[in-house]
């Protein structure tokens, strides 16, 4: 079988635990309005013209994201970290995009991956069918669940789609006993207020069992440079990575509600 990756980071130290080898998937259901990928969300691969200028001269140059690859052909670039996967203690994170939109393919390498003795992580927006999650579940050693905010309609304007469906679906892999680490991505004036920290903690309070931890994830601009280059539309060139203050504020609010919380994953 195969699938559409966009690509692959070797000796990622923040999508789980240990050095892990993260591969991408290519394509999101989500829209979000920070999202540092862009070039991820369309499930195809597809032509981008990518613009770069040296002084006076500017060059445009075709550049294709996504790569078809079979299941074995990923396992053998896998195989190549294994060293390194086993003595950190790391393992195989797969991400997107979004990993549950390719459901078959993930299965498969997600199978390939504990026949060879790899732990493995899912990074998932959650935004997906129950049926796939919990085909999928049984597979997955970690989940790392983003959470963006609780206002629904707030979730809708800003990333495409409402939040019923994500909260249902962890409501069920926490009753279910998987084990998930919560991400947030915190962005300034969009979901780093405490009354949306106090509802999400709420909610995972509120749910039957429980999450293993919290990362909070700053935003950062690193991707301003992406959408310039890709010419894509991007709403928050003026927004600045969070003050640490309010990082820790967060995590300290958190934490008095009794979770184990790292900022960066
Ligand atoms: S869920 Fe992630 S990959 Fe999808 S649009 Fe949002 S930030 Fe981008």
């Amino acid at each position: 079988m195969t699938g559409i990756l966009f690509d692959i980071k070797r000796f990622a130290v923040h999508d789980g635990p240990g050095i892990r080898t993260t591969v991408f998937l290519k394509g999101c259901p989500l829209k979000c309005l920070w999202c540092h990928n862009p070039e991820s969300i369309s499930p195809q691969p597809c032509t981008i013209e990518k613009i770069s200028r040296i002084g006076e001269q500017t060059f445009r140059n075709d550049e294709v994201v996504g790569q078809l690859k079979s299941v074995n052909e990923v396992m053998e670039i896998l195989e190549k970290e294994w060293i390194f996967m086993d003595e950190s203690g790391g393992g195989v994170t797969f991400s997107g995009g979004e990993p549950l939109l390719q459901h078959e393919f993930l299965a498969e390498l997600l199978i390939a991956c504990k026949q060879r003795g790899m732990h493995t992580a899912v990074d998932t927006c959650g935004f997906t069918s129950s049926e796939v999650l919990l085909k999928i579940a049984p597979l997955t050693d970690l989940f790392l669940y983003d959470l963006k905010m609780m206002n629904s309609e707030k979730h809708k304007f800003c990333t495409g789609a409402d939040n019923q469906l994500i909260l249902e679906n962890l409501q069920k892999l926490v009753s279910e006993n998987y084990k998930i680490r919560i991400r947030i991505p915190v962005i300034p004036e969009i979901n780093d207020a405490p009354e949306n920290i106090s509802e999400i903690i709420l909610f995972l309070k509120s749910l039957n069992g429980q999450v293993e931890g919290v990362d909070l994830l700053p935003f950062h601009n690193t991707a301003s440079g992406k959408y310039k280059r890709f010419e894509i539309n991007y709403t928050m060139n003026e927004t600045r990575k969070p003050e640490a203050s309010v990082m820790d504020a967060i995590k300290k609010q958190f934490e008095e509600a009794g979770f184990e919380v790292k900022i960066g994953g």
